[in-house]
Formats: C-alpha cells, sequence, structure tokens
C-alpha cells in the first residue's frame, strides 16, 4: 500500500530522513520508535505530503506522490498539534472531514453517527469541544481522522496527553477498532507498551535511519543493535 524508496529530508546542514526505505501494508499496523529528534515525525509529514522530500519517492498503491498534495493522498492525520476547532461542536469537527471531500448533507449527518458510535462517543453531536475530557477529545480528534475514510491512517503520538490508565484502555480500544475497519495505520509512539499492545510490526529509528524493523517480539528478543538494545531497555 505505502512505499518509501530512499527517501531523505534535510534542513540545512541537518539530516531528518536519511534514504529511508520501508513498506506498509494494507490493513499493517506499523509504529514507529526512537529518540527524539530521529525523524519520526519527519516520515509522517513526508508521506502525508506536509513536508518536500530531497530524494527518493513516497508510493501509495504504486503510485509516485511527487506533487500529489495532502488532500488527494488518501491519508488520515492525527497529530499532536492538530487541535480540535474550538468554535466547533463535536459533530461539526467530525464533519469537517466530511465537508472537505464534498460529501451531501444527508450523508455528512449519517456517516458522523456512525464515526461517534465507532469511537464511543455515541448522540455527543451537540457538545462542545471545550467542556470534553481529554480522552473524548482525543476521540473525536480520532474520529475526524477517519471521516474521510483514510486509505492509511497516521498518528503521531496520538495519545500522548493522555494519562497511563486512559491511554492503556483506548489502545485496546483502537487495536479493535483498526482490526474491524481494516485500516491500515502508520503511528509515531513514545510508549513501548503502547507500540507492543497495537503494531504488527515496530520500526526503531536513529538519527533520520531505520535502525531496526520486525514484529514486536523480534525487536524485544533479538535486537539487532546495542543501539536498539540500549533505546529498549532505557525505556523501560
Ligand atoms: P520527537 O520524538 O521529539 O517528536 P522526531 O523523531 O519526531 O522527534 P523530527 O521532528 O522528525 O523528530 O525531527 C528530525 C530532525 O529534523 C530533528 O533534528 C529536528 O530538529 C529537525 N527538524 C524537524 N523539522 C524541522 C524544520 N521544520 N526545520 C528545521 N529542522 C527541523
Ligand atoms: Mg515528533
Amino acid at each position: 500500500l505505502l512505499e518509501l524508496q530512499g527517501v531523505s529530508v534535510r534542513f540545512g546542514a541537518r539530516t531528518a530522513l536519511d534514504t529511508v526505505d520501508l513498506q506498509v501494508a494494507e490493513h499493517e499496523i506499523v509504529c514507529l520508535l526512537g529518540p527524539s529528534g530521529s525523524g519520526k515525525s519527519t516520515l509522517l509529514r513526508a508521506v502525508a505530503g506536509l513536508q518536500d522530500i530531497d530524494a527518493g519517492r513516497v508510493l501509495l498503491d504504486g503510485a509516485d506522490q511527487a506533487g500529489v498534495p495532502v488532500h488527494r493522498r488518501g491519508v488520515g492525520l492525527m497529530f499532536q498539534d492538530h487541535q480540535l476547532f474550538p468554535q466547533r461542536d463535536v459533530g461539526g469537527n467530525v464533519a469537517f472531514g466530511l465537508r472537505m471531500h464534498g460529501a451531501n448533507r444527508g450523508a455528512q449527518a449519517r456517516r458522523t453517527n456512525e464515526l461517534l458510535n465507532l469511537v464511543g462517543l455515541p448522540g455527543a453531536h451537540r457538545r462542545s469541544v471545550a467542556a470534553l475530557s481529554g480522552g473524548e477529545q482525543q476521540r473525536v480528534a480520532l474520529a475526524r481522522a477517519l471521516a474521510p475514510e483514510p486509505r492509511i491512517l497516521m498518528l503521531d503520538e496520538p495519545l500522548g496527553q493522555l494519562d497511563r490508565g486512559l491511554r492503556e484502555r483506548l489502545v485496546v480500544e483502537l487495536r479493535g477498532l483498526f482490526g474491524r475497519l481494516g485500516t491500515t495505520v502508520l503511528a509515531v509512539t513514545h510508549d513501548q507498551g503502547e507500540a507492543f499492545a497495537l503494531a504488527d510490526r515496530v520500526v526503531v529509528m536513529r538519527d533520520g535511519r531505520i535502525a531496526q524493523a520486525g514484529t514486536p517480539p523480534e525487536v524485544w528478543q533479538r535486537p539487532a543493535s546495542e543501539f536498539v538494545a540500549r533505546f529498549l531497555g532505557f525505556d523501560n
């Protein structure tokens, strides 16, 4: 579904991504791990089309995405710094993603209902987003990201603001939800437990390169390098 071929991104003298090769299969959930500054967010932004690349290719369904704008790539985005619209209610926030894709009012209302049920907030349309808890806001953001039925959903620390208990519960819910929907997911997380619970495959990044990629048991039981072993160990 998604393929990166030798993708590099440079900011002046700094190389944020260094000839990265990565493939993500349909329905696969891939979690990116790695120290701060290792290029995780840059990788997501490059796939989404929010970041120009200096070398290499990003392919979706085999098609080179060079020059394809964000809203035509069929990717759903949920980034830490993507706030909900405080002046719109819950339904307005979710419907926003649908309107951008030209759905009519009836279809919007139906789909918004489905999505709110899906994320466990049935009937919350008219609630003000300012009056929601952090976890509820994350769910609305997720519903909004899922609204245009993205082929691939990209999450950058989606549960970053939440306390541990809520994260653990939401991760289990998300795993089930993505399984039911068959969503392909590329997610960044700082939390190894979260990656282990969510991912079919984890990718550990270091200095803009992939240090190791494999299933969670592969990576945790057989770290490919001292760096990976130490990175996984330090965080525990
Ligand atoms: P974190 O875990 O802290 O979010 P990250 O792995 O997501 O880190 P990136 O945000 O991808 O890291 O950044 C990779 C490198 O690129 C860092 O050295 C960062 O300083 C640099 N960088 C990222 N965005 C820009 C930018 N817009 N301009 C200049 N440098 C940038
Ligand atoms: Mg980041």
